[in-house]
């Protein structure tokens, strides 16, 4: 099938209703979007279908909301303050600002996390022959300046200077799960081994904002974090490796288009690091993290916040500091994911039809309801009747606007699976026309029949 590049992607998605860059009228503003009418529906279907898989399919698994603002030793306790930064240059010729980690990425060398500015300069230096400003050209950069992506506000800071006491918009919402172990383990009936799942926003001062959604400043995250006894953190990770692997599958994600990445420069504490990643237009990139982290996290915490984080087996009677494996996930990444795979052409009878072929459970918009025409006021009243009743039970939308191959065309665009057409044979003998988004074939069936048959062939998980 044909790729599509993502410039085509962004301006079908803008064109629909999708995706928005964000503050236009004003000039745009750099590395964040707006989700349009039809993109919050999709993006709801992406943090349902996560929900379910990870809380309520899950015995195991409880879900927290915990708020973006914390105390900042968190972010200290985290190493955020010290050591979450990335590498930039820029170039002298055009003034982009480029990772240097992805500069060299490109010509096959790697500058992990941990290395000082001093050795990323080094390792800079040594390979600047080859590499060339992947916006101008040129080979005139700056030296490398490591820089912290926490986002700093001033809450509850009534003074002038903005960099006393900075409070800091959470850069990943993992930490609010590890904060709130304890008061988890303390209210609820859980036992280890057990999860605590949450989505939220989360924000960090990227460097690069290219690639549309993939990369913004403002972002969701889907993380879920599950605690083990030491022993049985491999065997946790085995299970949650496969476990989210499924679960892209089920999202209706080709095979072919996924694949896992080892890291290789683990973090000292690391046990094991993948990602899964996607092929995107640009090339197979990180689409989520299954990480397995030692017990870092919850001694981070116990020291710094001086609080017993222990956990004592029932069993045995001993005590240990729980460690974790974790799943991590930007809903932007997995929607850009899912409008990569679905965006189509086809060519019909000579016309281009644009079809988004998201599984069906996906959709934003699962049925659409037509009269035929839209001058025959019991052909309109029949529709109204028919679409007041299926919008009580699923996402829909009444279009009486021109032709009916140009309301199918709409609903093509945007993915709807079904449309249903109500004609003058509907006044006589309650049957409806029912068209697949994907076959455009025409089946007809019986008013009373219409709820069933769109719950058996919208399957959910
Ligand atoms: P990178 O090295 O690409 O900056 P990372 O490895 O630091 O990313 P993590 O901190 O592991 O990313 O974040 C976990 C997940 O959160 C990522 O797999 C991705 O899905 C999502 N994510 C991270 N940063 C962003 C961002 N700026 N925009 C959108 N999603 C993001």
């Amino acid at each position: 099938m044909k790729k599509h590049s993502i410039d085509t992607i962004a301006t079908f998605a803008k064109r629909k209703g999708f995706i928005y860059p964000s503050s236009e009228i004003y000039g745009g503003f750099s590395a964040i979007y707006d989700y349009g009418p039809y993109g919050a529906e999709l993006a709801q279907a992406i943090k349902q279908q996560w929900w379910k898989t990870m809380v309520q399919l899950r015995d195991d698994i409880v879900g927290l909301d915990s708020a973006i603002f914390m105390h900042p030793k968190i972010w200290e306790a985290s190493g955020h303050v010290s050591g979450f930064s990335d590498p930039l240059t820029e170039c002298r010729s055009c003034h982009n600002r480029f990772r240097v980690d992805h500069l060299l990425e490109n010509i096959g060398q790697t500058a992990d996390e941990k290395m000082s500015e001093d050795r990323i300069n080094e390792i800079f230096d040594a390979h600047k022959e080859k590499i060339t400003c992947p916006v101008c050209g040129k080979k005139d950069f700056t030296p490398v300046k490591k820089f912290n992506l926490l986002v700093k506000a001033n809450l509850g800071n009534f003074t002038d200077d903005w960099n006393k006491d900075p409070v800091y918009l959470r850069g990943e919402t993992c930490q609010g799960i590890y904060v709130n172990y304890k008061n988890v383990m303390d209210s609820m009936r859980v036992q280890i081994p057990f999860g605590i799942a949450q989505t939220g926003k989360a924000f960090r001062n990227e460097i690069t904002a290219r690639q549309f959604i993939f990369r913004t400043r403002e972002f969701e995250q889907m993380e879920m974090q599950y605690f083990t006894a030491p022993n049985k953190e491999m065997e946790a990770y085995e299970w949650l490796k496969n476990y989210r692997w499924q679960s892209y599958l089920d999202m209706g994600i080709s095979e072919k288009n996924l694949k896992w990445h080892k890291h290789e420069n683990l973090v000292f504490y690391a046990k094991e690091a993948y990602d899964i990643e996607y092929q995107f237009p640009f090339g197979f990139k990180e689409l989520e993290g299954v990480h397995a982290r030692g017990n870092y996290d919850l001694t981070q915490h116990s020291t710094f916040s001086k609080k017993d984080l222990s956990y004592k087996d029932p069993q045995s009677g001993k005590s240990y500091i729980p460690h974790i494996v974790e799943s991590s996930v930007g809903v932007g990444r997995i929607f850009l994911a899912l409008l990569c795979e679905a965006y189509t052409e086809e060519d019909i009878e000579g016309e281009v039809r644009i079809v988004m072929k998201f599984p069906k459970h996906m959709a934003p918009i699962k049925v659409a309801v037509f009269p035929l025409l839209k001058n025959k006021p019991e052909l309109v009243a029949k529709a109204k009747e028919i679409f007041d009743d299926v919008k009580t039970y699923t996402m829909c939308e009444f279009d009486d606007n021109g032709n009916v191959g140009k309301r199918y065309r709409r609903q093509d665009e945007i993915g709807t699976p079904y449309c249903i057409t109500i004609d003058f044979n509907t006044l006589t003998d309650n049957t409806v026309t029912i068209r697949d988004r994907d076959s455009m074939q025409q089946q007809r069936i019986a008013i009373t029949d219409i709820k069933q048959y769109l719950q058996q062939n919208i399957k959910t998980l």
